[in-house]
């Protein structure tokens, strides 16, 4: 084992273990990238989650088809957030990783993004619907209807794919006005979920509620195919339960950690 015992003048120093670059940033990548499977959202190696450091100009994420059981913070993968290079790390980047890039670009106030194949959300994003905001439990994390992006022309598919995914992302919100921090999710058509949120842990979150908003909505198709959304009133007042400035909803230590 190497000798981690530096000399620092007079003084005998220990090195911290977890001396990698990005330490924390990775390890909760790894974390959540990690809770993605017993949250049931992935299966293989399916799926993604990345953070970024603002500040630092960097993206943490998962390196590209790698297990999920094995994965360890070391293993993240450390990206340019303003050109998309490798700042550090031996693996690839996940092959989503211009999508990532892109949603945070385009919204400056989201901290993490997280894409899956889960069952549910990608049933939606097969059948090219948005997922209709029935119920408040809808509400509570995304204040209208889940949006699904145009398909790609032939040309974007040839091209960077997965940027093109990205910028078909942000064209939705930009068409329908819709602001990504009321709304932290897009179904990409015919291929599934992107979530997103302040933080990584909050686009887990998202992408949590996403699975059982659009189980629940298929539900509720199948037992009223007339079935419609929840009234605006209701939707904004579960919404602003939880979002903004007049929320009340949780601990205080735990909105501030949400804010
Ligand atoms: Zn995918």
């Amino acid at each position: 084992m190497a000798d981690r015992t530096v000399s620092a003048g007079s003084q005998r120093t220990t090195a911290p273990p977890t001396a990698i670059p990005h330490a924390e940033l990775r390890e909760r990548v790894c974390a959540v990238n990690r809770a993605l499977v017993p949250a049931g959202l992935v299966v293989l190696a399916f799926g993604n989650a990345s953070a970024v450091d603002r500040e630092a100009g960097v993206v943490a994420i998962k390196p590209s088809g790698a297990d999920y059981a094995g994965l360890e913070p070391a293993d993240i993968v450390v990206i340019s957030l303003v050109d998309g290079s490798r700042v550090d790390g031996q693996l690839r980047p996940s092959s989503d990783t211009p999508t990532h890039l892109g949603l945070y670009r385009a919204f400056p106030s989201i901290g993490g993004v997280i894409h899956t194949h889960s069952t549910q959300a990608t049933a939606w994003a097969q059948a090219g619907r948005p997922i209709p905001c029935f119920g408040t439990t809808h509400a509570d994390h995304f204040r209208g209807p889940v949006p699904v992006t145009r398909p790609l022309t032939e040309a974007e598919l040839a091209g960077a794919y997965e940027t093109n995914t990205g910028l078909a992302i942000v064209e939705r919100f930009e068409a329908d006005g819709l602001d990504p921090d009321e709304v932290p999710g897009c179904l990409a058509v015919g291929h599934g979920p992107f979530t997103w949120g302040p933080s990584v842990e909050a686009a887990l979150e998202n992408a949590i509620a996403l699975e059982q908003v659009a189980a629940m909505a298929i539900l509720t198709l199948a037992i009223d195919p007339a079935a419609t959304p929840l009234w605006p009133a209701l939707r904004d007042r579960h919404h602003r339960r939880k979002h903004g400035s007049t929320a009340y909803y949780g601990q205080v230590a735990d909105k501030r950690e949400r804010a």
